[in-house]
């Protein structure tokens, strides 16, 4: 999977989602997706935790590394989305982001 198409596939399920719970404009929307990264990353960190046997025993009984997978899985569909919705070009600032880094630090241009 590129990441080209990893979007398109959020941009259909954005559709979805506008189609399904119709929010009342933009601002909304972001409200939406904002608080929906924040409900995955709870349930990303509860994953972590219990992984670490952090949490109550049922639910390290129940454990299992797809759940740390699919919670990752979660944050970064919810994060697309709301890049989706800012009309952000992931894949452009995702690189500025890397070549950033790769600056501050002298990190050669090897790939
Ligand atoms: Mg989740």
């Amino acid at each position: 999977m590129t990441i080209d198409s990893l979007i398109s596939q959020y941009r259909l399920i954005s559709s979805f989602l506008n189609d399904r719970w119709p929010l009342k404009n933009h601002e909304h929307r972001t409200f939406a997706r904002t608080m929906k990264i924040m409900e995955e990353l709870g349930e990303l960190s509860d994953e972590i935790l219990t992984s670490m046997n952090l949490q109550r025993n049922t639910k390290i009984e129940k454990f299992s590394r797809t759940n740390i997978e699919d919670e990752f899985a979660d944050v970064m569909g919810s994060l697309i989305l709301l890049g989706i919705e800012l009309d952000i070009d992931i894949e452009k600032v995702m690189q500025r982001k890397i070549d950033f880094t790769r600056d501050r630090f002298g990190m050669d241009d090897e790939k």
